[in-house]
């Protein structure tokens, strides 16, 4: 098998001088276990927290040891009688081409018709589940409400702001990157206004965006988008705080919102979440979204990386914002 380890602590930007490459050879296959050809893994924001070695909700990556991370593949080899050859798997096994280990740690997940695997790595999976969870349960977003999301041309915010339409928003605005993706959430993804929040400052384009103010703020990002968010708020609004890319790869401390008090005057609520806490709205989630999927109520985009020795360059080009949608290496 060959797999991606962490060999250094990164400082800032990750380098490729950071990782390695190295053939594993895996034992014959114990009873109970399977192995598992991976299609296709993910690479998430995340993953850089993972790279430090400090405590937080996930583990840090171990020194010298493979990676791992949302991976979807199939059973090319088993001594499982749950999980036959064939079988299509979910699993935390990425960073890897061939993946073995118990049956308990790969879930069997139907082959939907016109559907990629992938998908379930990003709409039908974790990212999906994050933006309806943050909407639903942390924003608790009302019929006829104005909702602001930043990140909004990822894979997080493009089901974000899907969501939010389908479940009553009156008014849906993003921010992103770059022209084309601006462009994408209102031709797209139904979003009604989106801007560029490098064209000018946030504070300003997301005032000019929501003239009546916002209700609740999916917050991706962080910094100056949380900022702009606590000034454009109506009274009683909440915001979901997901991510705060904008300092991941930052040296220096990021600097706090100046205009924390409008909290206090205005009454509002923020809330943050990390995904594995509310892993029980997963069944709710999948029935709605492989409904609104099926027909053709959703959309969704995918950045296709080819090949396990792009990886590295697939999680940098994540964090640079080159992908549209869900980022992805397809393996084989
Ligand atoms: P995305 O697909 O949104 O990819 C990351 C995007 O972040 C890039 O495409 C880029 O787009 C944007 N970005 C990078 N740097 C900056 C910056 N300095 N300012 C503004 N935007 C920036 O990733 P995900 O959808 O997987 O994740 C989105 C967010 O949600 C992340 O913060 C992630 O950590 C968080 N998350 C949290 C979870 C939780 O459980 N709380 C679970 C999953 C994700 P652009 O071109 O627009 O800059």
């Amino acid at each position: 098998s060959t797999q991606i380890q962490l060999v250094a602590r990164p400082v800032g930007w990750p380098t490729h001088d950071d990782f390695r490459t190295v053939a594993v050879e895996l034992p014959a296959l114990a009873d109970g276990e399977v192995r598992v050809n991976n299609e296709f893994m993910s690479v998430d924001p995340y993953m850089r927290g993972r790279m430090n070695d400090v405590k937080s909700y996930t583990p840090p990556f171990v020194l010298g040891e493979t990676m791992t991370g949302g991976a979807i593949g199939r059973v090319i080899a088993s001594a499982s009688d749950e999980l036959p050859v064939g079988t299509v798997v979910l699993h935390q096994l990425g960073w890897r081409d061939i993946a073995q280990a118990d049956a308990a740690n790969f879930r069997a997940v139907p082959e939907l018709p016109g559907v990629p695997l992938s998908a379930y790595l990003g709409i039908l999976g974790m990212t999906g589940l994050t933006a309806y969870v943050g909407l639903m349960e942390i924003a608790g977003l009302a019929n006829g409400e104005t909702v602001f999301i930043s990140g909004a041309a990822g894979a997080v915010g493009t089901a974000a702001g899907q969501i939010a339409r389908l479940k009553g928003a009156s008014r849906v605005i993003g921010s992103a990157g770059t022209a084309e993706k601006v462009a994408l959430l209102t031709e797209k993804y139904g979003y009604d206004a989106a801007f560029n929040y490098k064209d000018a400052p946030v504070r300003q384009q997301l005032a000019d965006a929501a003239p009546g103010g916002i209700d609740v703020y999916f917050d991706n990002v962080g910094g100056d988008h949380l900022e702009a968010a606590l000034d454009a708020f109506n009274d009683g609004g909440r915001a979901a705080l997901c991510g705060a890319i904008v300092s991941y790869n930052s040296t220096e401390r990021t600097p706090g919102p100046d205009n924390m008090a409008n909290i206090i005057t205005r009454g509002l609520s923020l809330k943050g979440f990390t995904i594995g806490k509310y892993l029980q709205h997963f069944p709710a989630f999948s029935a709605e979204m492989g409904s609104w999927l099926s027909e053709g109520k959703v959309v969704f985009d995918e950045t296709v990386v080819d090949g396990l020795d792009n990886s590295i360059d697939a999680f940098l080009d994540l964090m640079r914002g080159a992908n549209i949608g869900k980022m992805v290496v397809r393996i084989s």
